[in-house]
């Protein structure tokens, strides 16, 4: 059987689900908070040299662009259970054969692929302050801009690390000169530049949306982060932890000839979004009920939207409660991944792992059709105690989504 008409079976087969492997990247410059319930055993299971695992990418079709990493790291596979035998397609390749048939015809017609991604991300470190380039300097190296958001789960920060805040924008006094001499002064030591920024204490259960051109430096909390796939960024903090970050890291995806070039550098700053006054009203996520939530309880279950105004993404985080079995339409194709308790999702078990060794398979996470979710997903609550609870991640375009943040 070829690739297409397996994936079409696949489809037909989980009535418009499809399961997917768990994909685990490492980062070699940040270190592991490990609390993805990734077995602590397998926290360096790729060795020391490639990094520790803190980041788990879902119904992702980009490549995780890590120095020596195999050809499919950050890809997800769509496992296929072929009487004992287990086969493995990359979502990637799923959709690049039948596009139409997974994220619809007008997605693919529109935006030629699935071009979210989404991933946890959990250090036990901030990340120095960076920026994703915008649409100007990421077209000048052949990228695409990258905004994101965030949303911290609760569940998965009943421990929030060391520095539960993260650094975002910069004071509204800040001048070009202010970060040009934080860039002269990068080989003196630490460059100075968070004095420059400020912190908000993150809260589990909101989040923050995050375009392009805007630094940052995410601090401890887990992180459930959609952003457009794209992999440009600048660092523009000199040391992180008494450690230095290399001039490379702020170039990285910077035209040659403006490797030392100040001012294209600050260029690259949005200046009047990150010195806005209003910042956090303009970028703190509150999450928005999807219906009246006394209409959704009667019924046994919540779902909010926990990014959105985006043009890029959005997601929604669904709590059924124990015993309740609720079916719920979405207008658009999507991948989820269970965080919390058990039960049943279409046809397949669903329950959130307590610990998963690197390569084991789980029940935790799906991809649904376009078609699937406009009829309908079947979401069963077998606990009698426990909440069930998934996040769902959505590309562009979700009709639905709420446009503004307030
Ligand atoms: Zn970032």
């Amino acid at each position: 059987m070829n690739l297409e008409s397996k994936v079409m079976k696949a489809i037909d087969e989980g009535n418009g689900i499809l399961k997917l492997a768990p994909t685990w990247v490492p980062r070699d410059f940040l270190s592991p908070g490990g609390r993805l319930r990734l077995d602590p055993r397998d926290l360096y299971a790729l060795g020391l040299e490639r990094g520790g695992i803190d980041e788990r990418w879902l119904a992702s079709t980009t490549r995780a662009d890590n120095p020596g990493a195999p050809e499919d790291e950050g890809l997800s596979y769509i496992v296929i259970k072929e009487d004992s035998k287990v086969e493995r397609i990359l979502l990637k390749d799923a959709i690049d054969a039948v596009g139409e048939e997974i994220i619809g015809k007008h997605a693919m017609r529109k935006y030629g692929g699935w071009t979210v991604l989404t991933k946890f991300f959990d250090n036990s470190v901030p990340i120095p302050l960076h920026l994703h380039q915008m649409e100007e300097h990421a077209h000048a190296v052949g990228q695409e801009p990258k905004p994101e958001a965030y949303y911290f789960p609760p569940q998965l920060n009943v421990n929030e690390g060391k520095f539960p805040l993260s650094f975002l924008g910069l004071n509204p006094e800040t001048t070009r000169e202010d970060i040009k001499e934080c860039l002269r002064n990068w080989n003196k030591g630490d460059n100075g530049i968070l004095y420059h920024s400020k912190a908000y204490r993150l809260k589990p259960g909101t989040g923050w949306l995050i375009p392009a051109g805007i630094l940052h430096a995410p601090g401890t909390l887990v992180t459930y982060e959609v952003q457009k796939a794209s992999d440009v960024f600048a660092m523009y903090q000199s040391m992180l932890e008494g450690r230095p970050i290399p001039w490379s890291l702020l170039v990285k995806n910077v035209p040659k000839d403006k490797w030392n070039d100040l001012d294209y550098i600050v260029d690259m700053i949005d200046w009047e979004a990150n010195t806005d006054p209003y910042f956090k009203k303009h970028h703190y996520i509150e999450p928005k009920y999807v219906r009246q939530p006394e209409d959704m309880m009667e019924e046994g279950y919540m779902e909010k939207w926990i990014v959105y105004a985006s043009e890029d993404f959005s997601a929604k985080e669904l709590t059924v409660l124990p015993g309740v079995e609720v079916t719920i339409r979405d207008r658009a194709a999507y991948g989820l991944i269970v965080i919390q308790g058990y039960g049943r999702i279409g046809k397949f078990k669903a329950e959130a792992p307590s610990m998963i060794r690197y390569g084991e398979l789980t029940n935790d996470e799906m991809f649904v059709t376009e078609e699937a979710a406009k009829a309908g997903v079947k979401i069963v609550n077998e606990s009698s105690r426990e909440n069930l609870v998934i996040l769902k991640h959505f590309g562009p375009g979700n009709p639905d989504m709420p446009k503004t943040i307030d």
